[in-house]
């Protein structure tokens, strides 16, 4: 019995992450509010929110805006815009609320002071009170050196904190109302080892990492304190976020065993990066400038700069398709499918089947799954994405005629934009006439023959692609012309150049009278 239990547990995927004893699964995307969303940052929230409900678990969004100088106004409502244009619901969060609020750590201040306390007590931390000035003269003296400045075990003994003051003065500091940070005291030469879920064993030696700033002065605790907390207040299970946030890892585990949360404290997963389509690196936001892609899930406007930058929506991305891609960075099915639905991923999504290594971004692969997903819409769905860019360019048409030309084109597309660069003639007579086909084709005779078929046109009773190729047949047989001669400059009338679908098709779309009009005008045009 007991080895079929055992069996059984490691045969669930992810299961053996969730131990048996463990509530709800609960994690949480934490994003600070200082910029736009990188796409990188949207997987993270994915993988979080794809890993909630495979487990039937909760996903939270938290706002870590604990930096009040790297604020961006706008950031916060960005990010939240964003995770709703991709349909990931967050159960708990700021708008949404919860039990475990507030979710904005602004708006939890009070609540840290009592834990750096409770370090400072434990001597787990201390007070420094090293000034700015200080702090960069040594920084600039050990750069000279050729050496990095680290306050940390190596140092702390020589600077000036409440490890190297007396009681007496240290009070006489906080009484006179001096500046202070709160450091975390790392503990000397110590191994922090951590089975990382998709890592594996981490292990990192304390003699390698600082003694970093957890409160301030000001009683607003840093980053790494907030975070800590607010993982154990709002009872989180699987801290899934990026790699940059590894080697945070050992101060974390630290801080979880220094504030007696270690057997409840969460397990982590970090994410591996998403890498350049071409050379070395993670990819930046200049990438997407440089190559032309998007790297945010929105426009960004950016307030500082005045800059723009591109947003998969804005540039006609699917949000399913968005999604799509970015579950395959990263994460494998360990299938040839490439296919996959938001409610498929939260069924099949695992944490073992992330990788560790980097993934490399291809913008024509994000293209591909565009197309896809175009493909899938009916056509009712896309004329009716394509009506608003019809009237922005001051087109009014029935949405018969729209859904006709989306049918008609829908298949060489692979984006709404890219409906109108293949149907604008028919929604406007062409402007002018493509000159090499005039040259080559235009020949002295051609102005009369077409005029003859505008007439044989305007007799066609049912105006249907079949009767029109039907009736243009018979005549251009009763006068034994040549098609070849003749199709192509009918093809400049209508549309202007050497491009469209079958001509008769065109011709039923446009309407009898259109038709009619467009080979006149461009008889006049062109002229003998
Ligand atoms: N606020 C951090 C960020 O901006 C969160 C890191 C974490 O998930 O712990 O990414």
């Amino acid at each position: 019995m007991h080895s079929l239990i055992h069996a059984l547990f490691y045969l669930c995927t992810d299961f053996n992450l969730i131990s048996m004893s463990q509530s709800k699964v609960r994690v949480r995307f934490a994003p600070s509010p200082t910029g736009p969303l990188h796409m990188g940052g949207v997987r993270t929230a994915l993988f979080n929110y794809l890993f909630a409900k495979k487990h039937g678990g909760d996903f939270l969004l938290r706002i870590e805006d604990t930096d009040q100088n790297r604020f961006v106004p706008g950031a916060e409502e960005y990010i939240i815009e964003s995770l709703k244009w991709c349909g990931l619901h967050f159960d708990e969060g700021p708008g949404v609320g919860g039990n475990y609020g507030p979710y904005r750590q602004s708006e939890r201040k009070s609540l840290y002071k009592q834990y750096a306390d409770q370090l400072l007590e434990s001597g787990w931390a201390y007070y420094a009170f090293d000034t700015p000035e200080e702090l960069e003269k040594l920084r600039m003296d050990a750069e000279q050196k050729g050496e990095v400045f680290s306050y940390g075990i190596q140092t702390r003994g020589t600077l000036c904190n409440s490890l190297t003051l007396s009681k007496e003065e240290v009070e006489a500091k906080l009484n006179a109302g001096e500046h202070f940070v709160v450091r975390f005291k790392m503990p000397e030469n110590t191994d922090v080892t951590e089975n990382d879920i998709i890592r594996g064993e981490v292990t990192f030696n304390t003699l390698v990492l600082d003694d970093k700033v957890i409160y301030k002065w000001d009683g607003m605790p840093t980053y790494h304190l907030a975070n800590v907390v607010d993982d154990h207040l709002m009872e989180i299970t699987h801290v899934i976020r990026g790699e940059e946030w590894l080697s945070s890892m050992p101060l974390h585990v630290l801080l979880y065993r220094a504030l007696g949360w270690e057997e409840t404290r969460p397990q982590f997963a970090h994410l591996p990066l998403i890498l350049k389509p071409v050379g070395k690196g993670k990819l930046s936001k200049r990438d997407g400038d440089k190559m032309g892609f998007p790297v945010f899930p929105l426009l960004w406007n950016d307030p500082a700069s005045g800059e723009v930058f591109h947003g998969y929506r804005e540039d006609g991305y699917f949000p399913e398709a968005f999604i799509n891609l970015l579950a395959l960075l990263g994460w494998n099915p360990g299938t040839e499918q490439e296919i996959f639905s938001i409610e498929e991923l939260a069924r099949i999504f695992s944490l073992e089947r992330v990788v560790k290594s980097g993934s490399r971004f291809d913008p024509e692969k994000a293209k591909w799954f565009n197309r896809h997903y175009f493909q899938q819409k009916s056509v009712e769905e896309l004329a009716g994405l394509f009506k608003p860019v019809l009237e922005q360019k001051g087109v009014k048409a029935s949405n018969e005629k729209i859904e006709k030309v989306v049918a008609e084109i829908k298949e060489r597309c692979g984006f709404v934009a890219e409906l109108w660069e293949q149907s604008y003639y028919f929604f406007v007579v062409p402007e002018s006439y493509d000159a090499k086909t005039i040259e080559k084709r235009w020949l002295p005779e051609t102005a009369g023959q077409l005029k003859e078929i505008g007439n044989v046109f305007n007799m066609v009773e049912n105006w249907e692609q079949a009767n029109i190729k039907e009736a243009f047949s018979e005549f251009m047989n009763s006068k034994g012309w040549n098609f070849g001669a003749i199709m192509n400059p009918l093809r400049l009338c209508l549309v202007g150049g050497n491009v469209g679908p079958d001509l008769f098709k065109i011709c039923e779309i446009l309407g009898k009278e259109e038709t009619v009009s467009r080979i006149k005008i461009a008889i006049e045009k062109i002229g003998k």
